[in-house]
């Protein structure tokens, strides 16, 4: 199982990375990016992974316009599920992101217990 973390903070990568693993999921690679166009290159060179997890504010290509490229983007790819991980719990801002293609919403700071809720039912 390989997750894509798209995230411009590298602190909150490794801390993605060691709460997914804390929560008990099985992942065999961590995939990074800084941001959304460094994110559609990692997936249009590596292809295929299981999850995506962005944040929303990023510089060069944020959360919401990399979700609309990757939903634009090819077979291999535009069917993978994107949860966000933002400070942008918004009502308005998950409408907007649902609306995009976003699967899931996880609110920073999250726990580990809102990870395990968020990834379960794509990570099984
Ligand atoms: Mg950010």
């Amino acid at each position: 199982m390989r997750i894509l973390l798209v995230d411009d903070s590298t602190v909150m990568r490794k801390i993605l990375t060691r709460s997914i693993t804390q929560a008990g999921f099985a992942v065999d690679e961590f995939l990074e990016a800084s941001d959304g166009m460094q994110g559609m290159e990692v997936l249009n060179k590596e292809g295929k992974v299981d999850l995506i997890l962005s944040d929303w504010n990023m510089p060069i290509m944020d959360g919401l316009e990399f979700v609309e490229e990757v939903r634009a983007g090819s077979d291999e790819i535009n069917s993978i599920p994107i949860i966000m991980v933002t400070t942008e719990g918004g009502d308005a801002k998950v409408a907007e992101s649902v609306a995009a293609g976003a699967n899931g919403h996880v609110k920073k700071p999250f726990t580990t217990d809102d990870l395990q809720n968020a990834l379960g039912k794509f990570l099984s």
